[in-house]
């Protein structure tokens, strides 16, 4: 658990962004705070197309494009700030195959999950997990609409175990900075469905 969903931006760039040369890929239109996380610990930040003819997808040829051996995650924002769009089980595969196809982890913002109107439905990134790793970040500030309580949390979703020392030394630095209010935590914990 972390303060904010902005806590766990910033704790999950630290851990992926550290190595020299390493880049994160991150959606255009964004939201800020990712870029300046990023820059913090020396990460490039790259940016994809969101495409607003195909519904805000993300171009995906133009991610394969920009990634190389350093490019640590990609950053993906589904039901997307500030685009609105909620990405179907088609879309979410092809970035989950990207993702494995480049070797790398997903990022998937999902602080509005709870947030989503008309017939779009929405399903977890966390949902093609068995192709390529998922870190889910969510937190309550948005669903209740309680910016001032900060919590956010990150979710590992990691069946094949292939980013276990991710998840380690993610705990590890949680473990040496400060987390959110115990009473705020215990209120989320008792609350099984958020
Ligand atoms: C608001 C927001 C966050 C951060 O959530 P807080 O809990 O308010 O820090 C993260 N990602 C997106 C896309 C947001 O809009």
């Amino acid at each position: 658990m972390t303060v904010g969903g902005t806590g766990a931006i910033t704790a999950i760039t630290t851990v992926l962004g550290g190595a020299p040369g390493a880049s994160i890929l991150l959606p255009r239109p964004g939201f800020a705070p990712y870029e300046a996380a990023c820059k913090l610990v020396g990460a490039e930040p790259r940016f994809y197309d969101l495409l607003p003819r195909q519904g805000w997808e993300a171009d995906l040829a133009g991610v394969r494009a920009m990634a190389d051996g350093a490019t640590a995650a990609i950053v993906v924002i589904n039901p997307n700030n500030p685009c609105g769009a909620v990405y179907s089980t088609q879309h979410l595969l092809q970035i989950a195959e990207t993702a494995k196809e480049l070797g790398i982890p997903v990022i998937a913002d999902e602080v509005y999950a709870h947030m989503v109107f008309g017939a779009s439905k929405f399903v977890p990134m966390a949902s093609y997990a068995h192709i390529a790793p998922v870190i889910t970040i969510g937190a309550i500030s948005k669903r209740f609409m309680l910016p001032g309580w900060r919590l956010g949390w990150l979710a590992f979703c990691d069946p094949n175990g292939t980013i276990k020392h991710v998840r380690t030394a993610t705990e590890m630095l949680l473990n040496v900075t400060s987390g959110p209010a115990s009473i705020i935590q215990v209120r989320i914990l008792l609350r099984n469905n958020v």
